[in-house]
């Protein structure tokens, strides 16, 4: 270590992004974070506090994104950092079994209903591949069914797209992807009812399992219509196919019991099969989970021939910080609170773009929202991937630097969805309608 720093001025966004472009490929860690979608230069944040982040230059953001959603408490929670901190002082990591992994489990089961057992992970990517090699095993079949528009991490067999309208066997969105892996995986349209019945009319013995986003959020926000998901309960029990609800993004962030409870509530008994989580049951650390029947779960190693391994899987910060994070969420009155919050601020974006003639709707469930710039007033919300992707994204990228220049930081992307946390105030929602509304007619 040099015993002198250079004089530290302090380093710009734009000087960080080139100086990591030389040594992290283009300058980022994940791709969406290099701002490709809307153009500009990323903001390197120095800092994060309750609701808000601040860049390297000092600039400070109210922050809608919260680490793309485990930030559901704000930033820097109290009673969480306090569990990061006594959880590190008695090790990083051990390699052997902790009783803090079986606190963390009891509580997602005693939340989700549908789970009987669960198996820490480490990614949202790690426990969505784990939940489709789990399915297979456990069915003995080969075939999945994905949605368009539907992200579940970067698994080759589950990175497909679909072909516009028609169902399509898997054509790889990813170079590096063979075709022989996602031979397998056949994409549909997602709310699209008859491609639903057509693949099981045509394929259900064959059918492993169902993955499906039941609110996808790397779409901006779309539901998945009742009778959808009703259907694919029908047809998945029906034909001996599983039903994998990937709630790495809505699970406890929509509701304590995640977009599942959602359904629940609309469907008499709904249940899926198997469930993923991620993102919030970490706290912003990297934990993720995937969970099914106690006969589904039997089938994992040790027990079942089904292999599936981690060195640093249900590490013992990660899960300090999600069980504390686990424990403030499921206090009474978190999500009306946060709901009511989050509806608030996408009325103030909807009253904003009208004020200003533009056309917008959007939508929120618990903690997460969406909104879209549609063709023209009166038109309701996207139900599929190919009416997000017809939204005005020239609009969309305008209003996102413009908001980001006044100090509001949204997705960089029209299709992802936003997140509100606990420590977002009234004053941090009437500011963002002030700013919407001066971006929109600026
Ligand atoms: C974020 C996300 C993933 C991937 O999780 P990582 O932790 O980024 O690997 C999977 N599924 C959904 C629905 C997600 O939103």
């Amino acid at each position: 270590m040099p015993s002198t720093t250079p004089s530290s001025t302090p380093a710009t966004n734009e000087a960080l992004f080139a100086r990591a472009q030389r040594v992290i490929p283009g300058g980022v860690n994940s791709p969406v974070r290099a701002f490709r979608a809307v153009g500009g230069t990323p903001r390197f944040i120095a800092r994060a506090d309750g609701a808000y982040m601040w860049d390297a230059e000092g600039k400070k953001y109210i922050d809608y994104i919260g680490s793309w959603g485990p930030m559901i408490l704000g930033h820097g929670h109290p009673a969480v950092l306090d569990a990061v901190h006594k959880a590190a002082a008695d090790g990083f990591s051990f390699g052997a079994p902790t009783e803090r992994e079986i606190e963390l489990a009891e509580a997602i089961i005693a939340l989700v209903p549908s789970v009987e057992q669960v198996r820490l992970v480490s990614s949202g990517t790690e426990a969505g591949m784990s939940a489709l090699r789990l399915a297979r095993g456990y069915t003995g079949r080969n075939k999945i069914i994905k949605f368009e528009g539907c992200y579940h991490g970067h698994a080759d067999a589950l990175l497909v797209k679909a072909g516009s309208g028609l169902a399509t066997f898997g054509h790889p969105t990813s170079a590096g992807v063979p075709a022989d892996v996602v031979k397998h995986t056949l994409v549909l349209e997602y709310n699209n009812l008859a491609q639903l019945d057509e693949a099981f009319a045509a394929q259900g013995s064959e059918i492993a399992c169902v993955m499906i986003e039941p609110i996808a959020g790397n779409m901006n926000f779309v539901r998945a219509s009742v009778p959808f998901v009703k259907r694919l309960r029908e047809l998945c029990t029906q034909h001996g196919a599983l039903l994998i609800f990937d709630e790495v993004m809505t699970g406890f962030r929509v509701a304590l019991g995640g977009a599942q409870s959602v359904y629940a509530k609309l469907i008499p008994g709904f249940k899926p099969d198997m469930s993923v989580f991620g993102k919030v049951i970490g706290g912003g650390m990297p934990l993720a989970a995937f969970g099914a029947s106690r006969e589904v779960m039997s089938r994992l190693a040790p027990l079942g021939p089904v292999y599936q391994a981690g060195t640093l899987s249900g590490n013992p910060v990660a899960t300090a910080c999600g069980l504390a994070t686990l424990k403030e969420i499921s206090r009474p009155g978190f999500y009306e609170a946060l709901a009511a919050k989050t509806r608030s601020l996408v009325k103030g974006l909807e009253g904003a773009a009208r004020d200003a003639g533009v056309p917008l709707v959007g939508d929120s469930e618990g903690g997460m929202f969406g909104f879209f710039f549609v063709a023209q007033p009166g038109d309701g919300l996207p139900q599929n991937y190919p009416s997000v992707m017809a939204t005005d994204q020239a609009r969309f990228n305008r209003f996102f630097h413009g908001m980001l220049d006044r100090g509001v930081y949204l997705a960089p992307a029209l299709y992802e969805a936003g997140f509100v946390s606990a420590a977002h105030s009234a004053d941090d929602i009437a500011a963002t309608s002030r700013a919407a509304g001066d971006a929109l007619r600026a």
